[in-house]
């Protein structure tokens, strides 16, 4: 027999017994090992599982992977398919959507799900979730009412606005004004102002999906009033004003002012709406923040309507805001997208709740977790950086090398992209031989955000920086940490892997 051929039947032979070494689904599924799993998770789960483990290992074995043969022929199997099959059930029940420790420095982090709310919101969730509520039912009438109802008062006191409505988001807020304002017809836009907001926001893009032309006036870098007071033609419905969010044009550049764009409107009867996104409520410098245009302010400027969102500045939960004239609003109220837009009853509550906090904006730092991020003093920042130094250094052992820097926020979200706030984080330096170092760094924040309760930094000049912001639960960290850095000092095994790190590079708005 030629040697080739040998060499095949003793394959197949291997493979026959590797084969038949594996247990059957039901020996599995009744070993006392297991009974415990089934018990948690059901009978179903657990067969489903054990079914595509069993596959996998098949497939494995047919392809002739050496390190699954050698484990069914270790003196461990199947006990290794019992770890196996648990770890694969677990994950399927594990929730995908998990909390997390916002350390980017990105204060109001759109992927980390922005705003944290504060306790009164939670409650209100809470009770607005178990129970049937007065959602659409007016209390008095027993007649039906109006779920705008319920935040409308609260937002015309705080803006100064006739008249209010809230959707899903600002995106939505935005498709929504102009739907209802200009659909079949112009609007105008300064080029300047053709924001894209985090990649499927893109004005252009939104004007289509409202059935309006886009059209735009002035320059990238310089609009004038009468660039839009000559385009203005038969159809024109509206002018609009994008607050420029995640950039600024500097240097030779000039915009139209939201008081200009409001006088222009008045005097050529259009209405005019101003998109501000952030929709601060409070003047932020009162609080010692960068300066931005407040809801009111825009209000005043003579915007009809102005939009917002409820995660951003506001502190709230996801939503978009509409204020401005009764009429306007009452139109939007009309058209059908607003049904499709409607929020549920779980946003108003915490809206609610949140709006309320603003009635007493003195103590909003002490009551708005925003705000107290936002406000944090450096000085605590780095007196909490001093505190963890030595606890996270000894958590992590010493593969990892960690000292306290200074750094920079962001606010984020598209909130005064440019302004940073003075903060502290902890600077984490894999010692790692030359060649290993990015992959060494790579795996330290996985690891990370492999945790229980993932740990998102960002990695800064070869290290993870971890901004101490918005650190709240720090026994938590901590206690984490230990299990972070017992993996990271482990065997080293996964140090060669290399991997496309893109997700980890979090959009920031
Ligand atoms: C953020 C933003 C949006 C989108 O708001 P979402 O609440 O994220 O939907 C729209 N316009 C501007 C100017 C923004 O800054």
């Amino acid at each position: 027999m030629p040697a080739s051929k040998d060499h095949d039947a003793r394959r197949a032979a291997q493979l026959g017994r590797q084969l038949r070494a594996l247990p059957s689904i039901d020996r599995l599924l009744n070993s006392p090992e297991l009974a415990g799993l089934v018990d948690e998770f059901g009978f179903e789960a657990c067969k489903r599982a054990a079914r595509d483990e069993l596959a996998g290992l098949r497939t494995a074995l047919r392809d002739g992977d050496p390190v699954v043969a050698a484990r069914v022929e270790s003196d461990d199997f199947p006990a290794s398919v019992f770890a196996a099959l648990q770890r694969r059930v677990r994950a399927r029940f594990s929730a995908s959507l998990r909390p997390a420790f916002n350390l980017s420095g990105v204060v109001v982090h759109t992927n980390l799900g922005r705003s944290i709310l504060p306790p009164e919101a939670l409650q209100a969730i809470a009770a607005a979730a178990a129970n049937a509520c007065n959602l659409e039912y007016d209390l008095a009438t027993g007649q039906r009412g109006e779920r705008d109802e319920h935040v409308e008062a609260l937002l015309c006191e705080l803006t100064g606005a006739e008249a209010a409505t809230v959707v899903n988001n600002n995106a939505a807020a935005v498709l929504l004004m102009l739907n209802t304002l200009a659909a079949g017809r112009e609007v105008l836009v300064s080029r300047g102002e053709l924001v894209e907001i985090g990649g499927s926001f893109r004005m252009p893009e939104v004007m289509q999906a409202a059935h309006c032309i886009l059209r735009e006036v002035g320059t990238t870098n310089r609009t004038h009033r009468h660039d839009y007071a000559s385009a203005i033609g038969e159809n024109t419905a509206l002018l609009l004003k994008v607050h420029t969010s995640n950039y600024a044009v500097r240097g030779f550049s000039k915009s139209v002012s939201g008081l200009d764009l409001g006088e222009l409107a008045r005097e050529r009867g259009l209405p005019f709406c101003h998109d501000l996104g952030s929709g601060a409520l409070v003047e932020l410098e009162r609080f010692g923040l960068p300066q931005t245009l407040t809801v009111a302010e825009a209000l005043a400027e003579g915007a009809g309507l102005v939009s917002f969102s409820g995660d951003k500045l506001l502190g709230g939960p996801q939503a978009g805001i509409i204020a401005g004239s009764r009429e306007l609003v009452e139109r939007m109220r009309r058209n059908p997208l607003k049904r499709a837009l409607r929020v549920d009853k779980i946003t108003i509550a915490a809206l609610v709740e949140v709006l309320k906090l603003y009635r007493d904006p003195q103590r909003l730092p002490e009551r708005l977790p925003l705000l107290a991020d936002l406000t944090r003093p450096a000085a605590e920042i780095r007196a909490l950086g001093e505190a963890l130094l030595e606890d996270v250094g000894e958590a992590l052992g010493p593969g990892v090398e960690v000292s306290l820097v200074a750094c920079q926020s962001q606010i984020g979200s598209g909130a005064l992209p440019l302004e940073q706030l003075a903060s502290s984080a902890l600077r984490l330096a894999p010692a790692a031989a030359k060649g290993a170092r990015d992959a060494a760094l790579r795996r330290l924040a996985r690891e990370l955000r492999g945790l229980p309760r993932p740990v998102i930094g960002r990695i800064h000049d070869g290290c993870v920086l971890l901004d101490l912001r918005c650190l709240r639960d720090t026994q938590r960290f901590l206690a984490q940490l230990r299990e972070a850095g017992r993996r990271c000092s482990g065997s080293g095994r996964e140090a060669g892997i290399v991997e496309a790190d893109s997700k980890a590079k979090a959009q920031q708005c």
